[in-house]
């Protein structure tokens, strides 16, 4: 009845660069999710053309591939039932000063050109931005987690 999805999770320079990565890595880890790859890069020019192809030509295109290669990332992969929504739901929305109050851009961000974190959007941007940034042989699936364990046992009533 639960179906688990996997999202790409990026900590972005900013966010490294304040000694947030801890912070933000442990919001969802105590969500449930099952971090499944993890790695500290510095984004490549076809990288972030590739995460942003979306947003080629607005005017804040720029800033967008000058700010994610400001510094290294880490770069995340996060296992879980409707992970992609729920992730993004925990993010808040882009604008720090709209996300709502106990979300991560709430509590961690001011404004919306460094807003700490990257969340994918739908299930297929997920698996297009993860191929991005990791090779199949960098996830480690495998193994139980405690949100698995939970719906197992409400199932079995
Ligand atoms: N961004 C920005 N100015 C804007 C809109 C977006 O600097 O007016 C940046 C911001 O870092 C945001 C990213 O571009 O997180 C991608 O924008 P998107 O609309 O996809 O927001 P997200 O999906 O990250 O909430
Ligand atoms: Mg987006």
């Amino acid at each position: 009845m639960h179906t688990e999805e996997r999202t790409f999770i990026a900590v972005k320079p900013d966010a490294v660069q304040r000694g947030l990565i801890g912070e933000i890595v442990k919001r969802f880890e105590t969500k449930g999710y099952k971090v499944i790859g993890l790695k500290m890069i510095r984004v490549s020019d076809e990288q972030a053309k590739a995460h942003y192809a979306e947003h080629e030509g607005k005017p804040f295109y720029p800033r967008l591939i000058r700010y994610i290669q400001s510094g290294p990332i880490v770069a995340m992969v996060i296992q879980g039932y409707g992970v992609v929504a729920g992730a993004r739901h925990m993010m808040g929305c882009t604008d720090p000063n709209k996300a709502d109050m106990g979300t991560i851009r709430a509590d961690f961000a001011q404004v919306m050109e460094y807003n700490v974190v990257h969340g994918s959007d739908s299930p297929e941007s997920a698996e297009r931005e993860i191929a991005i940034y990791f090779n199949e042989n960098e996830l480690f699936p495998e193994g139980k987690c405690m949100s698995e364990l939970v719906i197992e046992s409400l199932d079995a009533d």
